[in-house]
């Protein structure tokens, strides 16, 4: 094995005394008290790691512990071979470790786009666990198609005519503009050439879909007659999009969805309403602003409205595509949707996300679950783990907060949440974020705050754990 002769061909080099150099001979002596491989090998628990992660795994890991011990010569005593036994552990545990891995959100910020926006639930449908029909009609026999099981069902939550499903609502937009738009002009108010985070600029999308962007109106005030001077022989649409991430207020205007929508029928055209949060419900039930829903923007006149799957949905990452039956159904026939269509895991977990939502069961739904929960419950649970800290000699004190939605939702709007707060400063925070599993708090004034809102009662024990790991 190329791993086990290169590791003995260093443990060869030692042997040879260096050409008298002055500067070699503490080095070899150095090296000389470094334990060769097969010594290292003989410690229980590195036998115990040889038997669970393989021979190819080992050896590689004791390459790089003895590579690193090797370059930091000089720099320091050498490590001993139990530092070493250690190194070369955490060095396979590394390896071993999954590429993504779990983290406790103690943020408050429902939908962090860095933490995998909305959450899943955690027992996974029987059909992602094997073979499923996905692209087959059962009851005919026959080879079916990949969304039609799926398309009506969205279609109905929505109350629109038809509905497309993509990856992302970036691809949403691109295979909209591509199809309908390309080579011609796209009317968009100046207030709304958004960037989310993530690297999706509006004017370049609609640069890779080939339209033309045509400006109208100022960063605040746009008027239905600048839409109405801007539209022309090659106009194709209007588009708006929502402002996500920010807001503009004091002296703005911007026509209404209906004046919109009568404007672009008057002139043969469709519009598009790229409205981003997927918002279903009316969100001042959760004590949230209130928030135009896919619903309303196609009751007022909207000919197609595209949503991210992830953000108030509360599903998988995907792009919903719904409005009517003329301008959405050509859309799936598109070659550039065979490129952009989402994987069995997507339309499984969308199913099961829409059936929530159209039961009413929405608990079901991991974000609203967070969204229901109660300041008495947060305290319930903070109480309880703070009684724990303390008992350990920790100073955790509950305190209130405020959680946000985030995901490019409600900027500047927060709702009441409740949690943790400990002294520690950025250490504490560091460390916290370095344990197993990480935990992801925030600081407020040289305290770690950390918010039960979007941490699952579940992980409530490993919370506590985590704490005691980082105070140590
Ligand atoms: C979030 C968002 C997007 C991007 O959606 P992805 O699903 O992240 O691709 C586009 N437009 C608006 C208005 C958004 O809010």
């Amino acid at each position: 094995m190329r791993i086990e002769k290169e590791i003995l061909r260093w443990f060869e080099i030692r042997r040879v005394r260096p050409s008298g150099s002055r500067y070699n001979a503490p080095v070899t002596n150095t090296l000389r008290r470094l334990p060769a491989v097969h010594r290292l090998l003989e410690s229980p628990k590195l036998k115990d790691a040889l038997g669970r992660w393989g021979r190819t795994a080992l050896l590689e890991a004791c390459r790089e512990a003895l590579d690193d011990a090797r370059r930091s010569i000089g720099a320091g005593d050498p490590p001993s071979a139990a530092e070493l036994e250690e190194i070369i552990l955490a060095k396979v545990l590394a390896a071993e470790a999954e590429a993504y891995s779990a983290v406790i959100n103690a943020t408050g910020v429902l939908l962090h786009t860095n933490l995998g926006r909305a959450p899943m639930p955690t027992a996974l449908p029987q059909s992602l666990h094997g073979y499923l029909a996905l692209e087959y009609d059962v009851r005919a026999g026959r080879r079916g198609q990949r969304l039609a099981p799926l398309r009506e069902k969205i279609a109905r939550v929505c109350k629109a005519e038809s509905a497309v499903m993509v990856n992302n609502n970036a691809a949403s937009l691109l295979l909209i503009l591509t199809a309908l738009t390309q080579g011609r002009d796209v009317i968009v108010s100046r207030s709304q050439l958004i960037e989310i985070g993530g690297s999706f600029r509006l004017p370049a999308v609609m640069e890779a879909a080939g339209c033309r962007l045509v400006e109208v109106g100022c960063t605040n005030r746009t008027h239905l007659h600048d839409y109405q001077a801007a539209i022309g022989e090659n106009t194709a649409a209007l588009l708006v999009a929502h402002q996500s991430n920010f807001r503009i207020v004091g002296f703005t205007a911007n026509p209404s969805t209906a004046e919109l929508a009568a404007l672009a029928h008057e002139n043969g055209l469709p519009l598009i309403v790229d409205q981003g949060s997927g918002c279903l419900h009316d969100l001042r039930r959760w004590g949230l602003p209130h928030e135009e829903t896919v619903t309303d923007l196609l009751d007022a006149g909207s000919d197609i409205v595209c949503f991210s799957g992830d953000k108030l949905l509360g599903g998988p990452q995907a792009g919903i595509i719904v409005g009517s039956e003329a301008w959405v159904m050509p859309l799936g026939a598109h070659p550039l949707y065979r490129a952009l269509r989402p994987d069995k895991t997507a339309l499984v977990l969308m199913d099961r996300t829409l059936r929530a939502h159209e039961a009413g069961r929405l608990t079901d739904i991991p974000l609203y679950a967070m969204l229901e929960t109660s300041i008495d419950s947060l305290k319930r649970r903070t109480g309880r783990i703070g009684r724990r800290l303390r008992a350990q000699d920790i100073p955790a004190q509950g305190r209130s907060t405020r959680s946000t939605l985030g995901g490019g939702t409600t900027p500047d709007e927060t709702m009441p949440g409740y949690g943790l707060e400990i002294a520690g400063g950025q250490a504490l925070l560091d460390a916290l974020r370095q344990g197993m599993p990480p935990i992801i708090g925030r600081m407020e004034e040289d305290r770690v705050v950390l918010d039960l809102r979007t941490v699952f009662p579940e992980q409530d024990g490993a919370l506590i754990e985590g704490i005691l790991a980082a105070q140590r």
